[in-house]
This record gives C-alpha cells, sequence and structure tokens, in this order.
C-alpha cells in the first residue's frame, strides 16, 4: 500500500523535483495482456497509474503517461515491446500521475482525450491534495472529443468514451474491441476505496453508476487495467461495484438519520471494509467522499 502513499505527492503535480528524486528506484514492469495490449506497471514506488500499450504494424499508442521523470523508463519500456513510432498518447483524465509526461510525448505524438482534460491542463486546478500548476502547452491534448470517438490501429478499433462525472468531469475508458482489454482509469482502484474528486466535477453515486455500466458492458473473460492496482479480472470489478453500492447505502441511511460527517465518520464503516483503506484514502476520507456526493 505504500504507492498509494506517494499519491498524495502525485496530485501536487507542482512538486516535480520532490517527485523525481524519489523514481530513481522505481522500475516499469511489462506484461502482456491479450491481443495486441501490453501493460506497464510501476515497481518499487509509485509510479503513477498504469500503462496499456497498443504495439504492432501501425506504430504504438498509449493510454495515459505517469509522471515527466518516468517518461524515459516509459520510452524504453515501449522500446523493448516494439520499435515502432509512439504515434498516440491518451489520457483517461488530466490528473498528475496519468497526464505528467504529456509536455514530453506530446512534441512527437498526438495527445488524445475528453474535452474536459484539456480544459483543465489549461489552467491551475485545486483539490484535496493542493494546487496544480497549469500545464504547457506541449502538454494539452491535441485531439479531443465530447462522447467517444474510435481509433483504427494494429487490427482493431480502439473505443475511447466519455464517462461523465465519476472520478473527475472528463473521465475517458479506452476499449480494445480486439484483444479484449479495457483501461478503465480511475474507475478503478483495485480492492481499495478510489479517490474521488469532488472538486474537479467527480462524484460518487456517478462513479458507481458508471462502474455498473461498465460491467454490463464486460464479457465475462475480459481483462482490466484499472487505474491503480493490479491487472483484474470481471470478478474484481464486482466485488470493487459492491463495495460502492454498500458503503454509499451505509452512510446514506446515517445521513438520512440525521447524522454529521463528523459523527458518521467517528463510527466508521463496518469492520469488513477495514482492508479497503489504504495511505490516502481511509474510511473517514471515503465516508467524506460519499456524504458530499450526496449533497451535490
Ligand atoms: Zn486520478
Amino acid at each position: 500500500m505504500k504507492k498509494y502513499l506517494v499519491l498524495i505527492f502525485a496530485l501536487l503535480s507542482g512538486s516535480e523535483i520532490i517527485m523525481a528524486e524519489g523514481f530513481d528506484d522505481i522500475t516499469l514492469k511489462t506484461s502482456k495482456v491479450s491481443g495486441n495490449v501490453y501493460m506497464l506497471e510501476g515497481v518499487g514506488g509509485f509510479a503513477g497509474g498504469n500503462i496499456a500499450v497498443s504495439a504492432g504494424k501501425d506504430g504504438i499508442l498509449i493510454v495515459d503517461d505517469q509522471f515527466a521523470a518516468m517518461a524515459e523508463k516509459i520510452k524504453n519500456a515501449v522500446a523493448d515491446i516494439n520499435t515502432g513510432e509512439l504515434r498516440f498518447v491518451l489520457n483517461t483524465h488530466w490528473h498528475g500521475d496519468h497526464t505528467g509526461a504529456n509536455a514530453i510525448f506530446g512534441n512527437n505524438a498526438i495527445v488524445i482525450a475528453h474535452n474536459n482534460v484539456r480544459k483543465r491542463l489549461q489552467a491551475p486546478q485545486e483539490n484535496d491534495f493542493g494546487q496544480s500548476p497549469a500545464q504547457p502547452k506541449e502538454a494539452w491534448p491535441l485531439i479531443t472529443f465530447d462522447e467517444s470517438l474510435t481509433l483504427h490501429m494494429n487490427g482493431e478499433a480502439i473505443d475511447f468514451v466519455h464517462f461523465a462525472n465519476g472520478h473527475t468531469d472528463g473521465d475517458g475508458v479506452v476499449f480494445f474491441t480486439e484483444s479484449n482489454v479495457i483501461h478503465v482509469g480511475d474507475h478503478f482502484f483495485v480492492d481499495a476505496f478510489p479517490y474521488v474528486d469532488i472538486r474537479t466535477g467527480g462524484n460518487v453515486l456517478g462513479y458507481t453508476n458508471n462502474v455498473k455500466n461498465l460491467i454490463e458492458r464486460m464479457p465475462e473473460d475480459v481483462n482490466i487495467i484499472p487505474g491503480h492496482g493490479a491487472l483484474a479480472t470481471l470478478a474484481d470489478y464486482k466485488r470493487f461495484y459492491d463495495m460502492l453500492v454498500s458503503t454509499t447505502d451505509y452512510v446514506k441511511t446515517k445521513k438520512n438519520a440525521g447524522m454529521s460527517l463528523a459523527q458518521i465518520q467517528g463510527d466508521g464503516l463496518p469492520k469488513k471494509w477495514d482492508s479497503w483503506g489504504h495511505g490516502f484514502i481511509k474510511a473517514d476520507k471515503w465516508i467524506a467522499f460519499i456524504y458530499q456526493s450526496l449533497d451535490s
């Protein structure tokens, strides 16, 4: 769970210098997922969100790019898979641990994301973890979309679909339709309470609804790349969904009975959810996200 601790720094992308020092010991593990798709995941520390790589005759596409300090390691890991040209970088949302290397890769590749990702990278943002400065022009997505777009590459349709007001207001999920892989971004923290960025348009109720819709679209044998955590199955995702529904119902019942946020936090969640709390999102924070989402 140490990696979630470092996420605090990750979301404060202004502290690039502090973070750069912490990256020396981190390596990227490459796993072949299925079909043309690979997953890059940080080992030995918090490298940022998981990266999906599509590699084939049409070149390289990656989903998310962690931090600027990881760019060289990402380049090397991708080159080990395929020496083709990096053509596209897709961002699942604006957070600095998913877009941090845009300014580097954006010089050569085309960055694609939802309209709201571009807006948020263009201006300073503020959330639970402090301020993020506006990003340089090279980091801004060159192509944006409102609802969805499809790339036709490496023998398959790669659908990039917006899911509204979940983790943020600009989340996109990437469906590798032939490879049977879905990168769900931060709509999944495996066996952990998720971060929901209410101040930039996230909402626990919207988030839960998005997860439900995703589960309904997924075949039984789907390979799920989560924003944070190990490669997962549909059963893992259903367990996550059950946690979302169950803890939301729990907080909602208490709130409707007139309890304040502090009172509900004082009581905590049922014991069965203890292991889901981690470094920067323990039960009291998760309760607050639910409570605030019920108000908005
Ligand atoms: Zn995020």
